[in-house]
């Protein structure tokens, strides 16, 4: 039969793992030996479902052989097995695995980074083989089919014989090389250790024949080898173990070899539950953002088992979108292995646990911040987004499950602090927490609108993120007490500075008049500010929508033309006031220039767009000539 080409990614990756320097080639029979559980989690689960199949748990198990003189590793399992189709499809294309849907292509350069990074399954035996053959008989047909590569040039798929349904992997491996000693993976106390460290947890036997040695008959002394199939993994799901009997290297390496992300879990919460329902969970935050995350091609869930028999690889039900993030899995001995999809969402049992993973997940994230900030802050810096979103979400439902997970950027502190530490820091007389928005906390500082509020002392929040002002919106207040943005109306702050403005507005009627008439359409008010020190002038927003959240609104998809109400705040104990007085007074289309010019200057303060550019500059050369 012809050889057929790798598609374009998969050949990649593979030179990758033929050339790679890779230190840990051993993790290669992890990964096949979590495909082969994986076959066989659908026969069992097929033999346990279907009544005209009869179940003996013993025909589950994997099986592993080593043949020094041929060179050969064999990993046999007693799964599904592939059609000749599914041989096609699965071996013949990694991407679709979802392996290889990289971020971007930079990441491909290293090798070295992607293989740390990446789980690899199957094309990681080509790290330690030269020639791969995968012997495989599908469930329901009588066919067998040999599907056989050395490497990049590709592959072949040929018909063949086998007796059972199943899939056998056999590797031809390497010769040694003068840095790398492949001859390490046909040595039984090698390949033992490796399944011990790796594939303890495997369900199903992992069976080897393996040397062992005995008293030979009628000696006292002198030992004889002989050759024995033992079991070498423990097969008791982790899940199943208590928490004392594991290390925190056990709950990693089962996130490893579960796939469940290509990182490091920043924490593990187990959970072992004994109540009205019964359930085991392992739960695992992840540090990094799997990369399709704030995507919609990212489905969140758990897996689910019931009884030791996984019955769904992503149970969405199990999680709350603002606890997407979370992986990991759930067995329970009160479900019915027969539950559809649809039954499964009225489940009473189900909702239980749904709502007591909840509550854990949210105490464990309130104990991981009140115990590892800077861990935590690792999380927050990948989720947080998440958690704001799910304050906003839903009508702010679930706001009082996150309001205490959240961290904002405080001006003061110049750190993130919570919403806690805010309030129990206000001096008595602040009415408010008070928040500034912006692209960045270096502009937020530089921002006029934040003047008045700073120079009192008070702390104020930045928020830099578009989700955030939606967020506190929905919150509302905090320990009852109101949020309020630097740029809004009345700050609270100060009676006399208000009766001041008050005087000056009378004062300069006729001048904000005039401005106001000169911006019409584009600002709503001209106002004598309370706020500003340094800065002529700011915008600042009457009624609901920021100027922020305009910004936002405007930039979605089906942006509804949503403005903020403008009002234009001028300093009046600025030397430019007076300019303005005094060119008001003897010049009127002086001072119309002149509050143009400050009215775009505030736009550019607040990162928007000025409306004639070319006018503006052509304004400014007029001032100066
Ligand atoms: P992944 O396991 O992440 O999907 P792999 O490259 O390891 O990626 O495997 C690709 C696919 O090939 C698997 O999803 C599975 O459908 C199939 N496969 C691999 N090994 C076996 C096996 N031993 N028995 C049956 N199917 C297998």
């Amino acid at each position: 039969m012809a050889k057929q080409a790798f598609k374009a990614e998969s050949k990649r990756l593979l030179d990758m793992m033929i050339n790679s320097i890779y230190s840990n080639r051993e993790i290669f029979l992890r990964e096949l030996i979590s495909n082969a559980s994986d076959a066989i989690d659908k026969m069992y689960y097929k033999a346990l479902t279907d009544e005209s199949l009869t179940f003996n748990r013993e025909d589950y198990y994997i099986k592993i052989d080593v043949d020094k003189e041929s060179r050969t590793l064999k990993i046999m399992d007693t799964g599904i097995g592939m059609t000749e189709e599914e041989l096609e499809n699965n071996l013949g294309v990694i991407a679709k695995s979802g392996s290889l849907a990289f971020k971007n292509e930079n990441e491909l350069k290293d090798g070295h980074d992607i293989i740390g990074q990446f789980g690899v399954g199957f094309y990681s035996a080509f790290m330690v083989a030269d020639k791969v053959t995968v012997l495989t008989k599908a469930f329901g047909s009588g066919q067998a089919y040999k599907w056989e590569s050395t490497g990049a040039e590709g592959y072949s798929i040929e018909p063949c014989e086998k007796e059972n349904v199943g899939t056998e992997i056999i590797l031809t491996i390497k010769e040694n090389t003068d840095d790398e000693s492949y001859d390490d993976y046909l040595e039984e106390y090698r390949l033992r250790s490796i399944i011990k460290k790796y594939s303890d947890f495997i369900r199903y036997p992992i069976k080897m024949e393996v040397t062992e040695s005995r008293l030979k008959e009628g000696s006292e002394n002198e030992f004889e080898e002989y050759k024995e199939e033992q079991t070498i993994n423990s097969m008791v799901p982790i899940w199943r173990k208590n928490k004392s009997e594991l290390t925190d290297e056990d709950y990693v390496n089962f996130y490893q070899e579960k796939h469940y992300g290509f990182d490091k879990p920043l924490k593990h919460i187990h959970i072992k539950v004994d109540g009205t329902v019964r359930y085991n969970a392992i739960l695992f935050i992840p540090e990094n953002i799997p990369f399709d995350y704030y995507s919609k091609e990212f489905e969140k869930g758990l897996e689910l088992y019931s009884s030791g028999v996984l019955i769904m690889e992503k149970c969405a039900d199990l999680l709350p979108d603002y606890f997407s993030f979370v992986k990991g899995m759930v067995d329970s001995e009160d479900l019915s292995l027969n539950i559809s999809r649809e039954i499964l969402q009225q489940d009473r049992q189900l909702k239980f646990i749904a709502k007591n993973i909840q509550n854990k997940i949210k105490r464990e994230l309130e104990s991981f911040l009140k115990n590892d900030r800077e861990k935590y802050e690792l999380f927050y810096h990948s989720f947080g987004r998440q958690l704001k979103f799910g304050v906003y979400n839903n009508f702010g439902q679930d706001k009082d499950v996150l309001k205490d997970l959240l961290l904002f950027y405080s001006s003061k502190e110049e750190k993130l602090v919570t919403l806690d530490e805010y309030v129990s820091r206000m001096p008595e007389d602040q009415k408010y927490i008070y928040y500034a928005t912006g692209e960045t906390n270096e502009r937020i500082a530089r921002m006029p609108q934040t003047e008045l509020v700073a120079d009192k002392g008070y702390e104020i929040l930045y928020f830099t993120e578009d989700v955030d002002e939606f967020a506190i919106k929905m919150l509302m207040s905090y320990k009852e007490k109101e949020f309020k943005s630097v740029a809004s109306g009345d700050l609270g702050i100060d009676e006399e500075s208000q009766e001041k403005k008050e005087a000056e507005e009378k004062e300069n009627k006729d001048l904000l008049d005039y401005m106001k008439e000169t911006l019409s359409g584009k600002v709503k008010d001209v106002k004598i500010s309370t706020r500003l020190k340094n800065h002529p002038v700011c915008l600042t927003a009457d009624g609901e929508v920021s100027i922020e959240m305009e910004k936002i609104l405007r930039a979605m998809p089906n942006n509804q033309e949503v403005k903020a109400e403008k009002i234009l705040e001028v300093n009046a104990d600025h030397d430019v006031f007076r300019s303005l007085k005094a060119a008001f007074e003897q010049d009127k289309e002086k001072a119309a220039l002149y509050t143009n010019l400050l009215y775009n200057q505030a736009l550019l303060i607040e990162g928007l767009q000025i409306e004639d550019p070319i006018e503006f500059t052509n304004n400014i050369c007029k001032v100066m000539v």
